[in-house]
């Protein structure tokens, strides 16, 4: 048998052998970081370590960094109502950009008649004047923006939102997760409040997160209340294995950036003009804004997504139409709605995304498996909705 392709890094990483070993190691460590003792010490330095790691690969200081069970926590975590800093009055009103991940767009611990979306552009980047706006409607809010979409890789303007936010006396919060280890992260330099990251998705392992907190903010209720840990933003003794893991995946994410990123954006060209070639008619979502050097979302027409996914994964190679967390549920892709792609070609974009791992010969794969699928699922004469975008 022909080995598989897997081209679905959005969704998840393969654990990096450093977060393996860190991870199991930790494994072995019988003392609770909340612990005085000899054995407790040892833990919480693996704690702490595993802080620092994480917090330098976002530029960001380690005081000021929560572990959560993953990204979906820690967003939850971060939208909170009464948010504020020692000069502004709390935020009462959130408003979440059109094409957030699913843990945003649920609002956190907001009444569902407080929370507003802010439109996005063709090319799924907000829409700042709508922004200022909404703002300007019922100060202070919280915001939230992802740095990077995970289905497009569109890359949002966060400092000018973050610049926006200031002046209406807000608070912003960033879901960096799919820009994490593939785009340059400095927590201060983006100008936000809060920052969610996770692990699985730099070769650490699923079920851990973090949460960035600037240090000046207020605020913020924990959602598990008991133990002490964590500052007291989130009780329960760590996950202690998983956060070495991340600890030790942070490290390669840092020290591996760059060529990681060349080496994706390099394979991508490949992927790209490979996929024009083999339908001229092909569109790339978010193809003239900056992207991550990693994600192509493309279609074609006629295509339907989930058929294209399945047809790909008999042909050995992992795709995806949109976000894993909504795949199952057969439905048009939220984001692609947001960017005003119609229905058709909300239900067609396919998500090939590329990580350490992907080689030549992969891209080659799956252009082959392309071009025998595309002769049944693509309607060649069908240019009209195409037209439509
Ligand atoms: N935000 C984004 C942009 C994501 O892609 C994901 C993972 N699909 C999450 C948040 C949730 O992260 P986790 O799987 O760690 O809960």
């Amino acid at each position: 048998m022909t080995q598989r392709v897997y081209l679905d890094w959005n969704a998840t990483t393969p654990l990096l052998p450093e977060a393996r070993a860190a991870l199991v190691a930790a494994l072995d460590i019988c003392g609770n970081p909340s612990s005085v003792h000899g054995e407790g010490r040892r833990a919480r330095r693996i704690l702490q370590d595993a802080r620092s790691a994480v917090a330098a690969a976002v530029a960001a200081d380690p005081k000021t960094l929560t572990f959560t069970s993953g990204a979906t926590e820690s967003n939850a975590l971060a939208l909170t109502p009464g948010l504020h800093r020692a000069a502004t009055p709390p935020a009462r009103r959130l408003v979440v950009s059109a094409v957030e991940h699913s843990s945003v767009r649920a609002g956190g611990r907001f009444p569902r008649d407080a929370v507003a979306l802010a439109p996005v552009d063709r090319s799924g980047l907000i829409d700042l004047a709508r922004l200022e706006q909404l703002l300007a409607d019922a100060p202070p809010a919280l915001v939230s923006v992802m740095l990077a979409n995970n289905e497009t890789g569109a890359i949002q303007p966060i400092r000018e939102v973050a610049a926006l936010v200031r002046a209406n006396r807000g608070i912003l919060h960033v879901d960096a997760v799919a820009a994490f280890g593939k785009i340059n992260i400095d927590f201060k330099d983006l100008g936000c409040d809060l920052l969610s990251v996770s692990a699985h998705k730099i070769g650490g392992p699923k079920g851990v997160g973090a949460l960035v907190v600037a240090e000046d903010l207020r605020g913020l209720e924990p959602a598990l209340t008991g133990g002490g840990q964590e500052k007291g933003r989130r009780a329960g003794t760590e996950n202690l294995a998983g956060i070495a893991g991340f600890g030790a995946a942070a490290h390669v994410a840092i020290a591996s950036l760059e060529r990681h990123a060349a080496h994706c954006a390099a394979l991508r060209l490949r992927l790209e003009r490979g996929l024009k070639q083999i339908v001229g008619s092909t569109i790339i979502f978010a193809e003239t804004v900056p992207r991550l050097p990693n994600t192509t979302l493309f279609t074609a027409p006629g295509l339907h997504a989930e058929t294209a996914v399945i047809a790909f994964d008999l042909e050995g190679i992992a795709v995806s139409s949109g976000s894993a967390c909504s795949s199952g549920k057969v439905q048009p892709s939220h984001v692609l709605t947001a960017m005003g792609t119609g229905e058709a070609l909300a239900s067609g974009g396919i998500r090939i995304s590329l990580g350490w791992e992907t080689t030549e010969n992969d891209i080659d794969r799956a252009l082959e498996a392309w071009r025998k699928l595309a002769g049944t699922l693509v309607k060649k004469n069908d240019e009209t909705v195409l037209e439509r975008f």
